[in-house]
């Protein structure tokens, strides 16, 4: 039988269903693997092996008991960023300020899991309150890709996509604030979810900028994706910018059919400094996409041209004015000697974040401060309205955009990130989603000459996910998932 942990969600919840393997089995199974691989990869930074050995003897006696039937993901092990609050489990956004932080409830992602009945098997690293793209900026140490181990696994949910790559998880959970989800699951061969804003609760997600922060799935393939996705969406009244819509059945807009699909192919995109081998991938998927019968045309977005700019004026100074709750008094890291209460602030801030976080804080204060917030704050909102007219109208020819995931492969660890060009930068591809608010998956698509993972990127209008599903099914089906050839 193939190994457990290779198998994919699906099937190994198959399994489950039809008794041919417990749920206990496929726990440890899990557990095995990730005592094996952590030590090189460094996903976890919590590995809740009690819980989930307890989990799991529940989860069977549900199943047992005819409870889960309808649930995809029954006795199935998954990964937590660890931004996502679950109760009696460190939550540590993997940072010094949190490092000792148990969150008292459960995220409404965390609990929906769970009724679910899948099980949890630990919390996933990130960079630093998810800024940033390599997990480089986390407390706990950088996480490897499991393609190569001296390239990064991508960020900020670099925990996600490489224990989902080293099979030391079945799927995972990430956050998308511009590109979180999205880049890491390219740089890990994977596919990561991105879904409307408003679509999956917020409730229990540690805040990085509230307007452009989703959670959402990364697998391996995407059948798995979504039934992730069908698991964790819905109306919550715990969110306030939760959308009320009827429950809609992701497993259905699986049908591996493309013909006369509109496909928009936004020029701006690829007049960027793409990595050669990354154009390649991208035109020959485009050529697929043509056989298979879809309609596809390139065209002028240029309004997104200025959506990084508008992005950190925006998540800067959301994150400065979430990131005001760590005083030192009520949550996370305190100054251990302070006179007075300024000084308990100041030590405690300047000792628990570290230097991004720090650095983000300082230019949201600034584009806030009176005299500022008209020339930046407001500008760039007016620019984000831009960018959503734009995808609106492009949206009324288009079922679907496509767009590469990244403009090169995951870069080296070691790269000095001051020297690296604007090329490693690939958040031009990313942000302008967020701003939006639209749904958005990558999906594997090749490789390049180091044999590091391609991303392809498919955007579809507000709660176009079913278009975005239909595209990647189809496309999959030429191009199945392939494990990482350097794993153990
Ligand atoms: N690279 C982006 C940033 O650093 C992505 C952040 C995210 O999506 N969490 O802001």
């Amino acid at each position: 039988m193939k190994e457990i942990t290779a198998m994919s969600a699906m099937k190994v919840a198959d399994k489950i269903k039809k008794r041919e393997l417990s749920v206990q089995e496929v726990v440890e199974a899990q557990l095995k693997a990730i005592k094996l691989r952590e030590p090189i990869y460094n996903c976890y930074i919590t590995i809740t092996e009690d819980k989930a050995r307890e989990d799991a003897i529940k989860v069977q006696r549900r199943i047992d008991n005819g409870e889960l039937k309808d649930s995809p993901l029954a006795g199935v092990p998954v990964a937590i960023k660890d931004n996502i609050c679950t109760e009696g489990v460190k939550t540590t956004c993997a940072s010094k300020m949190l490092a000792d932080y148990v969150p008292s409830y459960n995220a409404t992602v965390v609990k929906r899991l769970e009724d679910a009945g899948a099980v949890l098997i630990g919390k996933v690293n990130l960079d630093e309150f998810a800024m940033g793209g390599t997990t480089k900026t986390s407390y706990f140490g950088e996480t490897k890709n499991p393609w190569n181990i001296y390239h990064t696994p991508g960020g900020s949910s670099g925990g996600s996509s490489a224990a989902v790559s080293a099979e030391e998880a079945f799927v995972s959970l990430g956050s998308d604030t511009g590109g979180s989800i999205r880049q890491p699951a390219a740089y890990c061969g994977l596919v990561g979810f991105k879904p409307t804003y408003g679509t999956v609760s917020r409730y229990g997600l540690i805040p990085l900028a509230s307007s452009l922060d989703q959670i959402g799935p990364l697998s391996r393939n995407i059948s798995d994706c979504v039934s992730v996705l069908e698991v964790i969406s819905g109306h919550d009244p715990m969110d306030a910018t939760s959308v009320k819509q009827e429950r809609f059945i992701y497993r259905q807009a699986l049908i591996d059919d493309v013909k006369n699909m509109r496909i928009g192919v936004p020029k701006l995109y690829l007049e960027e400094d793409l990595d050669e081998d990354i154009r390649c991938c991208f035109m020959e998927a485009i050529k697929t996409f043509e056989e298979m019968g879809a309609k596809v045309e390139l065209f002028d977005l240029d309004e997104i041209r200025y959506s990084v700019q508008a992005y950190y004026i925006i998540s800067c100074a959301e994150a400065c004015s979430n990131l005001a709750r760590y005083d030192g008094v009520r949550y996370g890291y305190r100054a251990g000697d302070y006179e007075g209460l300024d000084e308990l602030y100041k030590k405690s801030r300047g000792e628990g974040f570290g230097y991004e976080v720090k650095r983000r804080i300082m230019l949201g204060a600034y584009v806030l401060s009176s005299g500022n917030y008209e020339s930046y704050y407001n500008k760039a909102g007016r620019i984000r309205s831009i960018i959503s007219k734009a995808y609106e109208e492009a949206f009324n020819r288009y079922d679907v955009l496509f767009s590469p995931e990244s403009l090169s492969t995951a870069p080296q660890l070691n790269e000095d990130s001051s020297l690296s060009k604007r090329k490693h930068h690939s958040e031009i591809l990313n942000v302008s989603v967020n701003l939006a608010g639209l749904p958005a998956v990558s999906i594997p698509c090749g490789r390049d000459k180091n044999g590091l993972p391609i991303g392809l990127q498919i955007i579809s209008k507000k709660f176009g996910e079913r278009s975005i599903i239909q595209a990647a099914y189809a496309f999959e089906k030429t191009k199945p998932y392939e494990r990482p050839q350097a794993l153990l």
